[in-house]
């Protein structure tokens, strides 16, 4: 899909996790966004892969929620989910607690912008075929 198909979203973006208890707003468009397949993906969504978006440096500010805020940290970004429902809602640097990546499913309605490639298809789960929509398919991390 082109970019001009997706209807230009209104800022600031808002999200939150499944309860609600966690909130957080983006203030500028999103630069890039990814299925990514990789096994931590999977186990932290449950399911054979999921879609993230990059944020524009600075532009992700949590509104409502930060304490219930948890991190997993199997290297790379800590995968930062909402304690009390578990869902996955960010990315962060370890260090500077700087928000990278913000997971699509968290944000409220459309977010102007598409996945527009796939990661890790190297290690995509066995039950789940990758779907045959044209993106194009890296075997590991997504060329910067
Ligand atoms: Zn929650
Ligand atoms: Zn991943």
């Amino acid at each position: 899909m082109s970019d001009d198909a997706i209807p230009a979203p209104s800022l600031p973006l808002t999200g939150g996790c499944g309860c609600g208890a966690v909130r957080f707003e983006i203030d500028e468009p999103l630069v890039g966004a990814a299925y990514c397949h990789c096994t931590r993906c999977q186990h932290r969504s449950g399911t054979g892969f999921q879609a993230s978006a990059r944020a524009a440096p600075g532009s992700v500010r949590l509104t409502a929620g930060e304490e219930h805020l948890r991190a997993w940290s199997p290297g790379g970004l800590d995968k930062v989910f909402c304690a009390l429902c578990g869902s996955a809602v960010l990315a962060r640097q370890a260090g500077s607690g700087e928000i990278e990546i913000v997971r699509m499913a968290a944000i409220d309605g459309d977010p102007g912008i598409r996945p527009s490639a796939r990661q890790f298809t190297a290690y995509a789960a066995p039950w789940e075929p990758i779907p045959d929509d044209g993106l194009p398919r890296h075997p590991e991390r997504l060329p910067a």
